[in-house]
């Protein structure tokens, strides 16, 4: 399948193009990367918004209105729902149907879940490529929502432009926050179900923890919104802060664009390089090192390392 013709209709904004384009990421590393390439000159446009939060906490509810509120400026929205612990691949389009209703038959708001393991440089990588997917086909904002448990995607969106935390009063959300380290990512934080009891209590708590850890670079001040998602409350304050920072804080931006680029870049290092291990050692062999490592004949790293010659001691037979 040339990649030539699918570039030009993901440039269109061509929805179906975009859900290909995305699997192609997703699951053939060669074809993929090929595409990103091409794609590669067309992006630097779009904006990106993380938002992460433990589950249930309302992401998606709140992404869901964040995205409508955005439209309503007449932007057109991609959102990467990561989720790791998802069994779909990339097939959670219904899953997302019912998850958006609202944005039904709006080719405005794209939406997609990234579920992919165990590829070429993995989930992060995949939603990276996505995200420059998404930037070609002239998507003004790309929202990452990941759910914050798990270190990687943690890490996944605190790469994004603005970083929205967004937690549920109760249930010692804020002390979880804390451990996953989602206190430190926060430009702006969101307590959502403010409908609910202990609203001001859990924003009391945020802003006090905040105050412990002092100021962000650059004197930013990390607001605490209080939103009802379900009925689209607080979602205009919420966005009013997430442009504050855009408007304040270029510099960080710019220093996580680069963080962005250079973490994109190792991973897809990693990437290459298994694809190389895949295509000079024959699984056979991986199996033979395996065993004798299991027979505590060799140690993994000596073993990595008797790979590692075998490839690099091959002539360059290819790019
Ligand atoms: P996620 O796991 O963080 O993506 O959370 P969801 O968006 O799936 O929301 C979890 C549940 O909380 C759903 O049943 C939502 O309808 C509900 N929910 C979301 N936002 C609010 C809110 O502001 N108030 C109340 N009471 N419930 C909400």
């Amino acid at each position: 399948m040339p990649a030539a013709p699918l570039a030009d209709r993901v440039r269109q904004g061509d929805v179906r193009a975009l859900a290909r384009a995305i699997s192609l990421v997703e699951n053939d590393a060669t074809e993929g990367a090929r595409l990103v390439g091409e794609l590669f000159p067309h992006t630097g446009r779009a904006w990106v918004l993380g938002v992460t939060g433990p589950p249930g906490a309302g992401k998606s509810t709140l992404v869901d209105r964040i995205a409508a509120a955005l439209r309503a400026t007449g932007a057109t929205v991609g959102i990467l729902a990561v989720d790791p612990s998802s069994p779909f691949s990339g097939g959670a389009i219904l899953g997302d149907r019912v998850r958006m209703p609202s944005h039904a038959g709006d080719a405005g708001v794209f939406i997609r879940s990234m579920a992919t393991r165990g590829h070429l440089g993995g989930l992060a990588r995949a939603t990276a490529d996505a995200a420059l997917v998404l930037d070609a086909a002239g998507r003004d904002c790309i929202i990452v929502e990941t759910v914050g448990v798990g270190q990687d995607e943690v890490e996944i969106v605190a790469m994004a432009d603005v970083c929205l935390v967004t937690l549920a009063p109760g249930a010692g959300d804020e002390v979880q926050a804390l451990k996953a380290g989602m206190m430190e990512i926060a430009d702006v934080f969101a307590v959502n179900k403010a409908d609910r009891e202990g609203a001001d209590r859990a924003v009391a708590d945020i802003e006090a923890m905040l105050g412990l850890q002092g100021p962000e670079p650059g004197g930013w001040a990390v607001p605490v919104v209080k939103t009802v998602a379900v009925r689209g409350h607080g979602i205009e304050a919420l966005l009013a802060a997430v442009a504050r920072f855009r408007a304040q804080a270029p510099r960080e931006i710019s220093r996580r664009r680069r963080q962005r680029s250079e973490f994109h870049l190792r991973t897809a290092l990693a990437g290459a390089f298994m694809e190389r291990v895949a295509a000079r050692v024959p699984p056979a062999a991986l199996a033979a090192l395996a065993a004798r490592i299991a027979a505590r004949e060799i140690d993994p790293y000596a073993a990595a390392r008797e790979v590692l010659r075998q490839i690099c001691g091959e002539p360059e037979a290819e790019a």
